[in-house]
């Protein structure tokens, strides 16, 4: 019995036209999305507005042979891989809009509409840091974010953790075994009795004054206040606030959790038959906030594709499959 098998089996008299999956993003997400769709000669198109959420950081690091590696260069290496798959096709090109179409969807692009069974979104989110001066032109490598992605490279130097908001007391312990000293700056703002305790109990100096700004320094950082003596670092955790890249959750209807991300169930599907997501814009209800790594994205990515199969098995041919 012959297995070679070039076409999908459908009933939709388009489907020579339509693509199998548009695939909303080449961040990690998206890209292996597409790896997987492809591995599965399944028509997919990707489509890259070339903006990544981790375009401030030189080096991405806690990903296993990765672990390091400029994060333009990983993608780099993903789009070569993609390239051997002759059903996948990549676009550097915007997705302007996404509509449901039939049974399918029509993504509008600054090219014209491309027209597909299934969407996956993989747009990522983006952040904004607080507002203070100097902070943006360090934000990727001497401040950063997640301890996981940056913390290890500011070890054994002093380490501040920029702000008074509820979370302060375990970022200045995750941070506790990789810095010399924590010195937490409350930016003006007042410590709840609960952080103050955890504070006190790492031996964390705590700074109240406003923060004046920041420059780059021989250790990693200097912060200058309003009032006192500045303080070096070798580094500095800040927390942003995020939001979608795209418009195209609250174009479809999607439903958010509180977090701002997609709702979706651990195979990537979301509210809306047919919509997949896939990455740092999803959040699967059941974790305690959106799984926000490249890491975790590319597997994300690999999961929803593999929905995103099973779901066309499912309409094609009434196979069904567990996923
Ligand atoms: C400063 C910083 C450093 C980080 N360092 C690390 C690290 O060291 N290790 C780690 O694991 N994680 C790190 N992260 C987190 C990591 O960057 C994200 O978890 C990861 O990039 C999410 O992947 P994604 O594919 O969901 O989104 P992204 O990588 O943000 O990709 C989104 C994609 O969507 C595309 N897109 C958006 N809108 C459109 C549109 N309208 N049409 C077409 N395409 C569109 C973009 O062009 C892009 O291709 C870091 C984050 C930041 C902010």
């Amino acid at each position: 019995m012959s297995t070679e098998k070039t076409t999908t089996t459908t009933d939709h008299p388009d489907d020579r036209e339509r693509h199998d999956v548009v695939v909303v993003g080449g961040g990690p997400a998206g890209l292996q999305a597409a790896l997987t769709l492809g591995r599965m000669h399944r028509r997919v198109l990707l489509l890259d507005a070339g903006g990544y959420r981790n375009d401030p950081a030189d080096l991405m690091h806690n990903f296993l042979t990765h672990d390091g590696r400029p994060p333009a260069e990983f993608r780099a290496l993903g789009r070569a891989e993609l390239a051997t798959y002759a059903t996948v096709e990549v676009r550097d090109v915007a997705a302007t809009s996404v509509v449901p179409d039939g049974d399918g969807f029509l993504v509008g692009t600054e090219a014209g509409n491309v027209a597909t069974r299934l969407v996956l979104l993989a747009t990522g989110v983006r952040d904004t840091l607080p507002d203070k001066p100097g902070l943006d032109g360090l934000f990727g490598t001497v401040a950063a974010h997640c301890p996981f992605c940056h913390g290890h490279e500011y070890a054994g130097r002093p380490v501040a953790v920029l702000g008074s908001h509820a979370h302060v007391g375990r970022q200045a312990a995750m941070l506790a075994p990789i810095a010399s000293e924590l010195v937490v700056l409350t930016d003006g703002g007042t410590l709840d009795d609960e952080n103050a305790a955890q504070l006190a109990v790492l031996g964390a100096a705590v700074r109240t004054e406003p923060v004046s700004g920041f420059c780059r320094s021989a250790l990693g950082a200097r912060v200058s206040f309003g009032t006192g003596p500045d303080v070096e670092v070798g580094g500095i955790l800040v927390g942003t606030t995020f939001a979608q890249s795209a418009p195209f959750a609250a174009d479809l209807g999607l439903t958010l959790l509180g977090s701002g991300c997609v709702e979706v169930d651990p195979m990537g599907r979301t509210s809306l038959p047919g919509v997949f997501a896939a990455g740092d814009l999803a959040h699967v209800a059941a974790l305690p906030m959106p799984m926000s790594s490249v890491l975790a994205s590319a597997a994300a990515g690999q999961l929803a594709a593999s929905a995103c199969v099973a779901e066309l098995l499912a309409r094609d041919v009434g196979v069904l499959v567990p996923a």
